[in-house]
């Protein structure tokens, strides 16, 4: 459940480790004290939701997510599911839609590894870039089934802003309802015809990497939310930092968690977004679709 009294940030990671994968240490998401205070941070500033998109195989923690839930008092909801090829395991080939969406299921009504803390969300899944792969596109498959047997939201992957329209109708297809559905990663390359079309499907849209300006740069985000808001449809945007790195964290040198309330939220307002569109994006929206 969402605390609607506060702000959420919908795409985050407190605890994520594809330090193998990628051969980079920075990919080890588990400075314990530092990500504490950063939270503590974001809960003075009135951030009180943290949806946790890790899944199976990131380096999912959710013992480490608990200690940082109960030391901090922020409110974190945790999610089910596999990631993106690349970096599922080598059993999912031969596993059936079905048997995945059993074990999603399975997290999200008795609990993640024997523990009693569940799965709120089903997150984050996904595509390549400008791929969608048919392992991919059965965990996709086994996240329709079990979003229709449990009612719980669906929150994606796109890599590098690419392929959210056929993500929509790959959903589409097993009957979702797009008001349960958010799109992630929308915000890394000017798409602003895919976004329109994916919130005229009626799903939610996530800029979710703010202030990765290496990728692309906040000005070109703002850009796109200015957009948005001329037609009326910041009623189907979310917002966050899918932090990732060590060095994404304040004290190694990066931006830190508090540079969307910081930084971003004040350059919204001189872009002319109204309190009343940051209170959407930021609280009503995330509230609506996670409950
Ligand atoms: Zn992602």
């Amino acid at each position: 459940m969402i605390d609607d009294s506060g702000y959420t940030y919908v795409h985050e990671h407190l605890h994520i480790d594809l330090s193998l994968q990628k051969g980079d240490i920075d990919c080890r998401l588990d400075q314990y004290d530092l990500i504490k205070e950063e939270l503590l941070q974001l809960k003075l500033r009135g951030v009180l939701n943290i949806v946790e998109v890790t899944n199976r195989f990131m380096g999912r923690n959710h013992h480490f997510v608990e200690g940082l839930a109960s030391d901090t008092g922020m409110n974190i909801l945790l999610s089910t599911g596999y990631y993106v090829d690349g970096f599922f395991p080598p059993e999912l080939h031969c596993r059936s839609a079905r048997e995945i969406c059993r074990e999603m299921v399975g997290e999200i009504e008795n609990g993640i590894a024997g523990s009693d803390l569940k799965a709120s969300l089903i997150g984050e899944i996904g595509s390549s870039e400008n791929r969608f792969t048919d392992i991919e596109k059965k965990v996709f498959e086994a996240a329709a089934y079990a979003h229709l047997e449990t009612g719980r939201p669906i929150s994606t992957h796109q890599s590098m802003s690419s392929m959210g329209r056929q993500q929509v109708m790959w959903l589409k297809q097993y009957g979702v309802n797009m008001n349960k559905v958010t799109i992630g990663h929308c915000d890394l390359k000017d798409n602003i015809d895919d976004i329109v079309w994916l919130i005229e499907q009626g799903c939610y849209v996530q800029f979710d990497t703010i202030g990765k300006n290496s990728y692309y740069p906040d000005t070109r985000r703002l850009d796109m939310l200015d957009v948005l808001s001329d037609r009326g449809y910041l009623e189907r945007v979310m917002l966050s930092m899918d932090i990732t790195r060590r060095s994404h964290l304040k004290e190694n040198g990066g931006l830190g968690f508090c540079y969307l309330v910081d930084a971003f939220v004040p350059m919204l307002r001189e872009r002319g977004i109204s309190q009343q569109e940051i209170d959407t994006m930021l609280k009503h929206n995330p509230s609506q679709l996670f409950g």
